[in-house]
């Protein structure tokens, strides 16, 4: 099967898709973006992931005439044609193609962009280990509900703690307070309660983490949205993280301690199981 891409109204081979340098997300990342996951065909939560890009789009001032462009068109259409088992869909909408100027033009039309490929396995030794993570401070701007290609900061995080030999980073405010991974929403279980930070510009609000927040009433697991310090995470007894492209992972080392037993702990494994029951996906082994 080939992957494919979109470009501003037509499918084709992903190695033919081609842009102008002078777009706005090539010279400023002045762009938005989602990746949705599509299980044997059928988009997981795509108005999730829709209503979070309508309001990525409002929050950078950006107006689409959806009667025109049909985000959700485009993204069952993708799937449908490129027909894995397991697609991982990638949108983007930039502000459009202008000389390079910081002050946009009021009229541009937007440039629609979208990649469909094999969603990938997650490693299976991550899997059954968990990861490790380093604790780093959050450099980023305040806006990180924006589902911003500005990922500049997310990039040297997550190089930079490979480098040291981390798996992940995890952001931390000045203050001390856990936000977020480089590409993940953050939960820790302790004492019997899961937890997550807040919701609020400092994270992205994802989709997989509102998921897991359900599969966790589900089975009527104790839940608390709160601020959370690098001290709760390294006192807690299990932690994972949650993501489109990784679904549950668990994190079982931090600044090169252990999390609790240091292995995957039993909440995470069972929401894993809640979760990928929710998916209609078997189980991996
Ligand atoms: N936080 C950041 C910074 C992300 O980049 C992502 C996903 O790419 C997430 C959280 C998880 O969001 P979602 O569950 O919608 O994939």
């Amino acid at each position: 099967m080939p992957e494919i891409a979109y470009v501003n109204g037509r499918f084709c081979p992903i190695d033919e898709a081609v842009i102008s340098i002078n777009d706005r997300g090539f010279q400023f990342a002045d762009s938005v973006y989602e990746v949705v996951a599509a299980y044997e065909g059928a988009p997981f939560r795509l108005q999730a992931h829709l209503d979070r890009l309508r309001r990525s789009l409002s929050l950078i001032d950006m107006e689409i005439d959806e009667r025109r462009i049909d985000f959700a068109g485009i993204i069952r259409e993708g799937i449908a044609r490129a027909g894995f088992a397991r697609t991982l869909a990638y949108l983007q909408v930039t502000r459009g193609v202008q000389a390079r100027s910081h002050l946009h033009s009021a009229d541009l039309a937007p440039t629609v962009v979208a990649t469909f490929r094999p969603k990938p396995e997650v490693d299976p030794a991550a899997r059954a280990a968990g990861i490790s993570v380093v604790t780093v401070c959050d450099t980023r701007r305040v806006e990180c509900e924006i589902k911003a290609t500005a990922l500049l900061a997310n990039v040297l995080a997550l190089n930079r703690a490979r480098r040291k030999g981390y798996d992940d980073a995890i952001f931390v405010s000045p203050a001390g307070e856990i936000r977020e991974g480089t590409a993940s929403n953050v939960f820790v279980v302790r004492h019997g309660m899961l937890m997550t930070p807040v919701c609020d510009a400092s994270i992205l609000h994802g989709v997989t983490r509102q998921f897991v927040l359900e599969c966790a009433r589900r089975i009527e697991h104790p839940v608390r949205e709160t601020r959370l310090t690098v001290a709760d995470l390294q006192s807690a007894d299990e932690a994972f993280f949650s993501s489109t492209t990784q679904d549950i992972l668990a994190v079982t080392r931090v600044n090169r301690k252990p999390i609790g037993s240091g292995g995957v702990g039993p909440v995470t494994e069972r929401l894993c199981e809640t979760f990928l029951e929710g998916l209609g996906q078997p189980l991996e082994q």
